[in-house]
């Protein structure tokens, strides 16, 4: 069974000093216990100075996307080379907001994940489909497509270290959460097909979160799930009681 992994997508919030204070709470109200990944994932002006706060700590930091370009005339992209250095373990790549609101391609999200491997980034890759696509009975057509992109270029060693998230776009920042059978259907989906594509050995140990209006209410009924391994959590990550009551709540 891989560790729960919950990682607390900032988006865009956060002044440097709101950042810093959010960041030293979230630490010091984690036990040094090391049955959970934590990951915060703030935005980029902010990381430096968190990696500062984080260091020494069970809290990993994420970037919320990147460039797969290492440098270059890109104006206003960050690069992976740039993600490593100031301190990030984790990049997510393929947000529904991404996707939807900027344009991100499958493609694009296909270069980005074989480019954070190449700088040693662990890429959480997310999937998940609209409300149409779900009323429509596209949800398996659209997460196998999505999940295939994200994977064409990862060898099955890159992808057991890889990190997969079922994000139904319908229940991103809506408050209306997948049920845990909802989310256990597309992630055993999801499992079987990094199976065929990658192996059995790799589908057992990939990491696959839910997100989508997680919060500490109905967290443990996820995570008890048994192909949920830990959750992306939007809103409910910008207050710490509420972030730190969803990592106990999925505490092995
Ligand atoms: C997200 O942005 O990844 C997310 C899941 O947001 P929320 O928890 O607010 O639905």
């Amino acid at each position: 069974m891989p560790r729960p992994f919950i990682v607390g997508n900032w988006k865009m919030h956060k002044t440097l000093s709101e950042a810093r204070d959010l960041a030293i709470t979230v630490r010091d109200g984690l036990s040094t216990s090391s049955d959970i990944d934590v990951a915060l994932a703030p935005p980029f002006t902010v990381i430096g100075s968190l990696h500062e706060v984080l260091k020494g700590s069970s809290v990993s930091l994420a970037a919320q996307t990147m460039h797969e370009a290492a440098k270059g005339a890109f104006t206003g992209e960050i690069s992976p080379l740039m993600l490593k250095d100031v301190g990030c373990t984790y990049v997510i790549l393929g947000h529904s907001e991404r996707r939807h609101i900027f344009g991100e391609t499958d493609q694009a999200v296909m270069k980005k994940a074989r480019a954070a491997l190449d700088h040693a980034l662990i890429p959480i890759l997310c999937v998940g489909e609209t409300l149409q696509e779900r009323e429509t009975s596209r949800t398996f057509d659209v997460v196998d497509r999505q999940t295939e992109h994200a994977l064409r270029h990862v060898t099955p060693e890159e992808a057991s270290r890889s990190v997969l998230a079922y994000e139904p776009v319908w229940a991103i920042g809506t408050g209306r959460t997948a049920s845990p059978e909802q989310a256990q259907e597309v992630h055993t989906f999801l499992r079987k097909a990094v199976a065929r594509s990658h192996g059995d050995s790799v589908a057992r140990v990939i990491r696959i979160l839910y997100g989508g209006s997680v919060k500490p209410d109905n967290a443990a009924s996820l995570i008890a799930e048994p192909d949920v391994d830990g959750a992306l959590v939007g809103g409910a990550c910008l207050d710490a009681p509420s972030f730190l009551a969803i990592v106990a709540a999925c505490r092995p």
